[in-house]
């Protein structure tokens, strides 16, 4: 698809901004498992933090394709970047779309201007492909509501200032998921294990735990039962955006696999004049196709399988922390598995072509 003007833009300028200031760092971050802060107030600074928020908050307001551009050309800086933004933008785009004035006009223009960082709390230990067996509790008392419960996988779960929860009014009614807006110093909210991960070392991925947490009811995002519903529409956009991060992984991975390709030589002449490298040059990414789980199925795979040639191409130190290859091949499988595994993919596109 063409981009217009603006969104070329967009593309240079965040692009520039992936390869000066984000790419020196990654393997560092990487390394020490820190997220990069300074980067963080990069992105505020070009307005990236508010890029999902209307103007009236002091948002960029993307449309879907420049969404997408942002995040393939941070992915091809550092994933753990991209996904950090990607996560804080579906939580700035529940409290805009599901939200009331008062809370938008709370929280709306201080994450836009980069803090509080937002996470987003749906999966659970024993609730992941599956979010209408999470056990997370909702009561409500009065005017406010005491959540209780234990949330998995947050990515953002150490920086961020609040959350948006998904929660059940009733346990025993899987149709009773609603989603909540809560402050991370709430009382009774606490940070539990942060995971040690494969890959996207330099994203925090933490549990939260929620020991009556109490909440004005104001800050309910969604009519109680329509929580499920709303994070279902919200990962739809999510998707397409990790397809786009995918896509900018894979490119980073094919870039430094030519660059190697060109300058290593064996046998008396660069490696990439043999048949069997030539073979390797796989397209980064084939144009994402309508549906957000193709092109996330499609996009994720991809990169996996783009990754892994560059490592093979690299040889040796492609198998070392030397070069970036070996992080592009780790931080790839998680694009397979966040927002919605490959095999719940498979199972979205089925029911579409099928049903
Ligand atoms: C780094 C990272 C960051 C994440 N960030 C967030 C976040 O910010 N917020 C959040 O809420 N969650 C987050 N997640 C959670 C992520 O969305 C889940 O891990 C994912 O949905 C899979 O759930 P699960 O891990 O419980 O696996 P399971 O659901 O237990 O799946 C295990 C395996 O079974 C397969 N499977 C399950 N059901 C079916 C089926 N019906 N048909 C075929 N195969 C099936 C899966 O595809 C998978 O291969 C994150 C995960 C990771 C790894």
């Amino acid at each position: 698809m063409e981009l217009s003007a603006e969104q070329a833009a967009v593309r240079d300028l965040v692009r520039e901004f992936a390869i000066e200031e984000v790419r020196p760092l990654a393997r560092e971050a990487d390394r020490t498992q820190t997220f990069p802060e300074g980067v963080w107030d990069g992105l505020a600074n070009i307005d990236l933090t508010g890029l999902t928020v209307p103007e009236e908050y002091g948002g960029y307001d993307a449309d879907r394709l420049t969404y997408a551009v942002v995040n393939e050309q941070l992915a091809y800086g550092m994933l753990a970047v991209a996904t950090a933004l990607s996560v804080h933008c579906l939580v700035t785009t529940c409290i805009a779309e599901f939200g009331d004035r008062p809370l938008r006009e709370r929280w709306l223009p201080e994450m836009v201007d980069g803090r509080p960082v937002g996470a987003f709390a749906l999966s659970e230990p024993d609730a992941g492909s599956n979010p209408a067996e999470m056990t997370t509790a909702a009561r409500r008392e009065g005017d406010e509501y005491v959540l209780n419960g234990k949330k998995q996988w947050v990515t953002n779960g150490e920086r961020a200032g609040v959350v948006v929860v998904f929660a059940k009014t009733d346990r025993d009614d899987p149709g009773s998921v609603t989603q909540f807006l809560v402050p991370k110093d709430a009382d009774g909210l606490s940070v539990d294990k942060k995971e040690d991960k494969l890959g996207l070392r330099a994203s925090d991925t933490t549990a939260l735990l929620f020991d009556d947490v109490r909440i004005p009811a104001e800050n309910r995002l969604t009519a109680e039962g329509r929580g499920l519903s709303a994070a279902l529409s919200v990962l739809t956009g999510g998707r397409i955006g990790i397809a786009a991060q995918a896509v900018g992984l894979a490119a980073a991975a094919l870039d430094e696999a030519i660059d190697y390709a060109g300058e290593r030589e064996q046998f008396g002449r660069p490696i990439g004049e043999f048949q069997a490298i030539r073979h390797s040059r796989h397209d980064a990414g084939e144009p994402a196709a309508a549906a957000a789980s193709m092109a996330k199925y499609f996009a994720g795979e991809g990169a996996v399988d783009v990754a892994g040639e560059a490592v093979q191409i690299h040889g040796g130190y492609g198998y070392t922390t030397d070069v970036p290859v070996e992080r592009f091949y780790r931080d790839a499988k998680v694009t397979t598995i966040y927002e919605g595994t490959t095999e719940i993919q498979k199972k979205v596109i089925a029911r579409e072509l099928l049903d």
